[in-house]
Formats: structure tokens, C-alpha cells, sequence
């Protein structure tokens, strides 16, 4: 095979773990093999109709040609509403980009504001793309470990210790992808006391999770919680997760207009805009009625539960319960150096999710791929029955070992 010559900055790069896992499941499965992915990040719903119907009315009325690069004004309006019915927070048009999913959103905010050297606070266990992220566009992640008695998240001592002269940004999550946890209005607080001591970090939010949240907590973003913070805070959100519209591709940001207007020449010269029917689509989510986000929360509660209840079942594996979002981060501590019947040793978390994906068809990705091993994650955005079958398998496979 050719050698291809690939840039530095991509050596420095991972394949991002969940999406290849969902593809290995997927490959499996059409080789024939009975497989519950419990790997990918999405939601199992289909798109609401009156959303799909208002991207099949954007095809019919021509609405088929570039748009602005960084959104539809009308697209931008419904975004700064969204902002300021959910989060109380208030941005213009001109403080708003759209782009293709909260990931490109992202990645355009990193690149038009990283050069080399820029460090990234990033807060452990943490989604697989933000380091790789930080890498492509030159910079250097800053990982920082977090504590079970923190509930795996960043503490005010944490951040503090973690802020150098480097540091362009903090990038939170809540709720957290691979672990689910929230951070409550005080928790945001202590670090919001932290990051107005020191005026050169900025803070990327990621909320992409915001209405996947249970047990009636209240949902809090940072520059909600200490406006001073919000000239320097990039508020990400999307369609992607709560309308169950991840294949549509659109993301959106909110934040000071110098640096919206950056990301908007960094999408000039690369993607142009996110696809003009999605972004028509998009508007219908956030304009239309809202009942399918309350629907949403309610399943993926019971979802939890049946999961959460069920894997205390399983020998080994041990797991807190998480407030949000979709998944479970259970720890396998419990199996590591224990094995199959066929001798096959267990010796990590990536050791763990291979040999369940092999003998049980149950595809899940290793902590290891979100900074925290030895610990699992389990996307549960799927139908009971199958969750169930899921669960037994993995209580069947850990009950097995030696
Ligand atoms: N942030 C987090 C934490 C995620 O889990 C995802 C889903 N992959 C994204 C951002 C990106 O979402 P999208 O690009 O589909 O809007
Ligand atoms: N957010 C999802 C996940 O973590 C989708 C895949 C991705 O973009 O990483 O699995």
C-alpha cells in the first residue's frame, strides 16, 4: 500500500473510540452475528414528525442553496430564544454559530483560537473527542484527573492547580459524557470563583446533554450561573441529543461576537454552512412544541433504572448512579485478573469490552478511551427488552469468570 504522508498533527491524533466501536458492532452484525451496541451515543427515537415534515417542506419550497456560513438568521433567532427561555441567558444573532453538530462547533472554536503551546484544561473521565480536538488544532490537552468523592468531576482545587500562563480554555461538561454527572448551580459557582481570579482562561461549556436530566434536578450552564464569565464563554449546545436528530448534523454556540466572527472565517475557508434542510429542521425543534424533551426524560430515567438495578447484579462491576445524559461508566475492577473458562485472561478494561464484544455480542467502549480506566461505558438508549438481554449477558459473562 502507498505510504500517505500524514501531517503531524494528525500523528498525534486518535481514531475516536465510540465511533469505532459502533462501526466494529455495525460490521458484525452484518457479518450475521446477534449484537446489542450498547457503544454508540444516540438516541434510539426517531426524529418528532412535525420536525421531519418541516425539512421535507424546506426541500419543497427550494430551500436547497448555501445559506450565511455561520447559520440562518431565522436559524439564529430560534437559538437565541432557545438561550433565553432555557438558560436565561441572552445573546444576538451576531453572537450565535451554527454548525454541522456540536462537535464542528467545537473544533472551530479550538482552531480559530489554539496555536502551539495553548493549553486545554480538561477535566477526567471526559468524551473521547476533546483531546484529540485540542491535538488537531495544535494544542495541548491538559487532562486533570477527578475523584469518586467529587462524583468524577472538576473540584475548585482541581482547576485551580491545573491553570497555568498556557491555558486558553476549560472545557465542561454537564451532564458528562461517559459518566452522566450534573454539576449543580454551587459546584459551578466554586469554579466560576476560581476562573474570575484568572481573566486569560475561557470556558467552552458543552450542554449537549442539557435536557437529558433526572430526578427533577435543574439544569445550570456557567455563564448562567456568574455572568461576569460570559464574554469569555463559549455555551455549546445542539439538536443532536435531546430531538434525536444526531444524523441531521446541527450544532450551535453561543458567545461573544469576536469570537463567533473567527469561527465563522475558520467555516469559510473549510465546511461553509451546516446543510441548509437541516438547519430548517433545527428551527422546527427549537420553535416548535417542546413535549418530546419532557417524553425523552422519562423513558431514559426508566432506562437507567433497569440498567442501573440490573448490573448490581453482575459480579466485579460496581457503578454510582448517574444524573444524566445516557450512559452508565461502571468500574470493572472486580473482574481484572480473573478468566474465562477457556483460560483467557482479563487484564484491563479494553481486555474486558473486547471479550464481551466477542463472546456475548454486547459492544461497549472502555474507559480507558475516556481517560478512566478500569471502567466501562454503556450507552442504554435503547428499548427495554434489549437493554434487559444486554444486562443478562453481561451479568452471564461476569458470572462466568474465575
Ligand atoms: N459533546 C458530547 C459530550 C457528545 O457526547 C457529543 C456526541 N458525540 C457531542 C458533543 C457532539 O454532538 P453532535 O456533533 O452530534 O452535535
Ligand atoms: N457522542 C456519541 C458518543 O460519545 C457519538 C459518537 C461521537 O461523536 O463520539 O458515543
Amino acid at each position: 500500500m502507498i505510504e500517505v504522508p500524514v501531517s503531524a498533527a494528525l500523528r498525534r491524533v486518535a481514531p475516536s473510540a465510540t465511533i469505532a466501536v459502533s462501526a466494529q458492532a455495525r460490521a458484525l452484525a452484518r457479518e450475521g452475528r446477534d449484537i446489542i451496541n450498547l457503544g454508540v451515543g444516540e438516541p434510539d427515537a426517531d426524529t418528532p414528525a412535525h420536525i421531519r415534515s418541516a425539512a421535507i417542506a424546506a426541500i419543497e419550497a427550494g430551500h436547497t442553496r448555501y445559506t450565511d456560513v455561520d447559520g440562518l438568521p431565522q436559524l439564529k433567532e430560534a437559538v437565541c430564544k432557545k438561550f433565553s427561555r432555557d438558560n436565561g441567558l441572552a445573546y444576538a444573532p451576531s453572537e450565535i454559530n451554527v454548525s454541522p453538530g456540536a462537535k464542528t462547533v467545537i473544533y472551530n472554536a479550538l482552531v480559530a483560537t489554539i496555536s502551539a503551546g495553548d493549553e486545554v484544561i480538561i477535566p477526567a473521565p471526559y468524551w473521547v473527542s476533546y483531546p484529540d480536538m485540542v491535538c488537531l488544532a495544535g494544542g495541548s490537552p491538559v487532562i486533570v484527573p477527578t475523584s469518586t468523592a467529587t462524583g468524577l468531576k472538576l473540584d475548585a482545587a482541581g482547576l485551580e492547580s491545573a491553570i497555568t500562563e498556557r491555558t486558553r480554555w476549560l472545557i465542561l461538561n454537564s451532564p458528562g459524557n461517559p459518566t452522566g454527572a450534573c454539576y449543580s448551580e454551587e459546584e459551578l459557582r466554586a469554579l466560576a470563583d476560581v476562573l474570575l481570579r484568572h481573566p486569560h482562561v475561557w470556558i467552552l461549556s458543552d450542554d449537549i446533554y442539557e435536557h437529558l436530566l433526572f430526578d427533577g434536578l435543574r439544569f445550570f450552564t456557567i455563564a448562567q450561573v456568574e455572568p461576569r464569565l460570559r464574554d469569555r464563554t463559549l455555551t455549546v449546545n445542539g439538536v443532536s441529543k435531546g430531538y434525536a436528530m444526531t444524523g441531521w448534523r446541527i450544532g450551535f454556540g453561543g458567545g461573544p461576537e469576536g469570537l463567533i466572527r473567527q469561527m465563522a472565517k475558520v467555516m469559510g475557508q473549510s465546511t461553509t454552512n451546516a446543510c441548509t434542510i437541516a438547519q430548517w429542521a433545527a428551527i422546527a425543534a427549537l420553535d416548535g412544541p417542546q413535549d418530546f424533551l419532557a417524553e425523552q426524560t422519562v423513558i431514559f430515567q426508566r432506562r437507567r433504572d433497569l440498567v442501573f438495578a440490573a448490573l448490581a447484579e453482575a459480579p466485579g462491576i460496581s457503578c454510582d448512579l448517574p444524573q444524566g445524559a445516557f450512559y452508565l461508566f461502571p468500574s470493572c475492577s472486580g473482574v481484572l485478573g480473573k478468566r474465562r473458562a477457556d483460560g483467557q485472561l482479563i487484564q484491563s478494561d479494553e481486555d474486558f469490552v473486547v471479550q464481551l464484544l466477542k463472546h456475548e455480542g454486547v459492544a461497549a467502549v472502555h474507559g480507558a478511551a475516556f481517560g478512566l480506566s478500569p471502567h466501562f461505558r454503556i450507552s442504554y438508549a435503547l428499548d427495554d427488552a434489549t437493554l434487559e438481554e444486554a444486562c443478562a449477558r453481561i451479568i452471564g459473562f461476569c458470572s462466568r469468570l474465575q
